[in-house]
């Protein structure tokens, strides 16, 4: 599978870091788009939740999409996904997570680009 480079267009590999046309960094670009993902509606356990969770993550990573949207519900399964979250961040495999609007049961999670 190819991934396209944002800035000149050239077919890239997936793990190619630098476009060898225009050097951009591949791993920053994004469209702007947002991913949505519903991860603790179907009555998953925790750990399936959070399986679900770096499935997403690992989806966005492939794409150009600037964030995800994770619906993660009220219970235990939101908190357990903050942790998760709070985690990623310190080691910088996202850039930034936040409540979606003010929406307790949904967060927003920032992947690449500018972190608003
Ligand atoms: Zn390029």
């Amino acid at each position: 599978m190819q991934k396209t480079c944002l800035d000149c267009g050239m077919e890239v590999g997936f793990s190619t870091a630098n476009c060898p046309k225009c050097d951009a960094v591949i791993a920053m670009q994004t469209d702007g788009s947002i991913l949505r993902f519903d991860i603790a509606h179907n009555r998953e356990t925790i750990p399936q939740s959070l399986a679900k969770l770096s499935e997403a993550l690992d989806e966005a990573r492939l794409g150009h999409a600037r964030a995800l949207r994770v619906i993660v519900g009220r219970g235990q399964i939101r908190d357990e996904v903050i942790r998760q979250l709070s985690w990623l961040k310190h080691n910088a495999e996202i850039m930034d997570f936040d409540h979606d609007n003010g929406n307790t049961g949904a967060l927003l999670v920032t992947i690449r680009g500018k972190s608003f």
